[in-house]
């Protein structure tokens, strides 16, 4: 493996590699860079963004109280959007969803880019991890598959941010397998929509709406609906969809969110039952089940849904997008009962708020519970117990399902890379592992840079 080549353009040396530059992976190799560390950030495909880049709503900045609990680069990412036309800001919600984000998917990819090129990261496209070479509790490098072969890159620090647990699992480390792992949707988005139209149907049907997630003291008032953007409708009519394969590939109530700009939608309706998002046979069976209902489900929009009569499909997501697969052993599992108490551990270093919501894997229900307000996530969920330099961020880090069913959200995600971002280059200054890093100096770092702990 050491004689292999160096990848395609560059060097093969680096202080922090951070492998996936999805959601929380792009923000942790920009927080290594800026820290003045030499950083690689290995993506499988061809951008980066990961689920960030679907057009999905951004949730996570606030908790139910409607503190704001994450700020630092992903607030800034935040404003670059807004600036560049690619999100509204903030919106606060009467549900327990308690704000969200609104973004453009087609300006979400261009800002990244230009943020990690800013940053000077070293990012590897096209590139998938494929091996991990393991020197006891070290991590030595990793072999990349790209277009023109095999190489091997090597780092003083890793962050695996794959979603996949890939590296703890192909190092040969313990990772919890998701037995019963939540469906995997495609995200799908419409144009051309006549939001006001379908508001004011909602108006004369307030009984439309379902209502069964507002927070404590709120009701589905006229305003309410007048200013939704987070849309969860018409619950008898899934019952009518006709779709194609074996079973509803629905969530069962017609549900999407604004995208940005006020004539956009973007769904994640559309989901695979019973799936191993790690086999890829299974993920090409989850890809016909929802591929072959993307027509359908535009046509029944068009007819039956008030203001979709005129939309157009945009996009289909260029993959379906896992919610579960692995996840790390650390020092620390992120339990439910930690989530539900407002726990904020001492080695705090960012925040979640977001409810409990747990996609069925076997139907089109699930299972959702509010919780009271925001978090702590501990430092010692966000490294491998059985190693030195093995950091994880995003829906892999150490926890039980319920719990990654509040903090998997995207906000939470981004706090959590640039979390472990710092850490990694604090780690490669001072030459100690993740574990031996002294949590107050890293807290200090962290809030110095804008982000929120506590
Ligand atoms: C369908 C769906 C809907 C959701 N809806 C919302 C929502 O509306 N709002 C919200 O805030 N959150 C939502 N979530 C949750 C949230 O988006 C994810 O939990 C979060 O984005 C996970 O971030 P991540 O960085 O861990 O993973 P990802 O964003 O998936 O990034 C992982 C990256 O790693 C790369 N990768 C994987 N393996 C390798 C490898 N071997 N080599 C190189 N690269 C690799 C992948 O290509 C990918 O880019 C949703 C999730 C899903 C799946």
């Amino acid at each position: 493996v050491l004689s292999m080549k160096k990848p395609e353009n560059g060097s093969n040396q680096f202080d922090v590699v951070v492998i996936g530059g999805g959601t929380a992976g792009w923000i942790a190799a920009l927080s290594a860079a800026r820290e003045g560390k030499s950083t690689a950030l290995v993506e499988r495909k061809g951008y980066c963004g990961g689920v960030l880049s679907s057009g999905l709503s951004i949730y996570g900045f606030h908790d139910t109280t409607h503190r704001q609990i994450v700020r630092g680069y992903a607030e800034e990412f935040v404003k670059r959007l807004a600036e560049s036309g690619g999100s509204d800001g903030y919106v606060l919600l009467d549900l327990w969803h308690a704000s969200m984000v609104p973004v453009d998917p087609a300006i979400v990819k261009p800002v990244i880019m230009e943020m990690l090129y800013e940053a000077g990261v070293q990012t590897i496209l096209f590139s998938q991890v494929i091996e991990v070479v393991r020197n006891k509790r070290r991590i030595e490098g990793v072999v990349l598959q790209q277009k023109s072969g095999r190489c091997y890159i090597e780092g003083k620090m890793f962050i695996d941010a794959s979603g996949d647990a890939i590296v703890s699992y192909l190092a040969g480390l313990p990772v919890v397998e998701c037995d019963e792992q939540q469906p995997p949707t495609l995200v799908l988005r419409l144009e051309n929509v006549r939001l006001d139209e379908l508001r004011e149907f909602l108006v004369q049907h307030p009984d439309q709406y379902v209502n069964w997630r507002l927070l404590p003291g709120k009701s589905v008032t006229e305003d309410f609906l007048r200013k939704a953007c987070k849309f969860m409708i018409l619950p008898d009519l899934m019952k009518t969809f006709e779709y194609a394969g074996d079973y509803l590939p629905l969530i069962n109530r017609v549900m999407f969110t604004c995208t940005a700009g006020g004539t956009g939608v973007s769904i994640n309706m559309l989901r695979a039952h019973s799936i191993d998002g790690t086999s890829s046979e299974s993920l090409t069976r989850a890809s016909f089940d929802v591929y072959r209902n993307v027509l359908p489900l535009v046509e029944f929009f068009r007819t039956k849904v008030p203001g979709f009569s005129q939309c157009r499909l945009m996009d289909c997501e260029p993959e379906i997008q896992l919610r579960e697969t692995r996840r790390i052993v650390g020092a620390y599992s992120i339990e439910v009962e930690d989530i539900m108490q407002g726990l904020m551990p001492e080695d705090s270093v960012a925040m979640g708020g977001y409810f409990i919501d747990i996609h069925s894997a076997k139907d089109s229900g699930g299972t959702w519970e509010m919780i009271e307000g925001g978090y702590g996530i501990p430092y010692r969920a966000l490294y491998a117990a059985d190693a030195d330099n093995l950091f994880a961020a995003g829906r892999c880090i150490s926890g039980s399902t319920k719990a990654a069913g509040s903090y998997r959200v995207m906000a939470t995600s981004m706090a959590m890379g640039q979390a472990v971002g710092t850490a990694a280059s604090m780690c490669v200054d001072r030459g100690v592992s993740a574990k031996a890093l002294k949590i107050s100096d890293l807290q200090k770092r962290l809030e110095s840079r804008g982000a929120l702990l506590r």
